[in-house]
């Protein structure tokens, strides 16, 4: 297992499909407790998918959070990472969203 520093490019080599299905990938390092994991890229420490984010689409608007529309917490496949509010992902966008939301993350982000 290797750490979960470098280059997008060294993590990017390092990418797993899960076989859950859905097409999620992640990388093969330790999640935290609450199943995201951080990577530490250009001195940089974050949560991966808000970093892998970034890599694909740019920087995540102003007031919004990345989510995961596949509910996999580790997941870094750019299809599955979208920016929406929060309002979107919890309380005034009940109860499709708010739903959905609270599965993926348990209301953590
Ligand atoms: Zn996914």
């Amino acid at each position: 297992m290797g750490r979960p520093t470098g280059s997008f490019r060294r993590l990017l080599e390092q990418i797993e499909l899960i076989d859950n299905g859905k097409g999620c990938w992640t990388l093969p390092f330790k999640p935290e407790r609450n199943g995201y994991f951080r990577v530490r890229i250009n001195g940089e420490r974050k949560l991966a998918h808000v970093a892998f984010y970034e890599y694909w689409r740019g920087p995540v608007p102003e007031g919004l959070i990345v989510h995961h529309e596949c509910r996999t917490r580790n997941c870094i496949n750019d299809n599955h990472l979208k920016a929406a509010t929060y309002s979107v992902n919890n309380k005034e966008s009940a109860p499709y969203w708010g739903k959905v939301y609270y599965e993926q993350t348990g209301g953590l982000e």
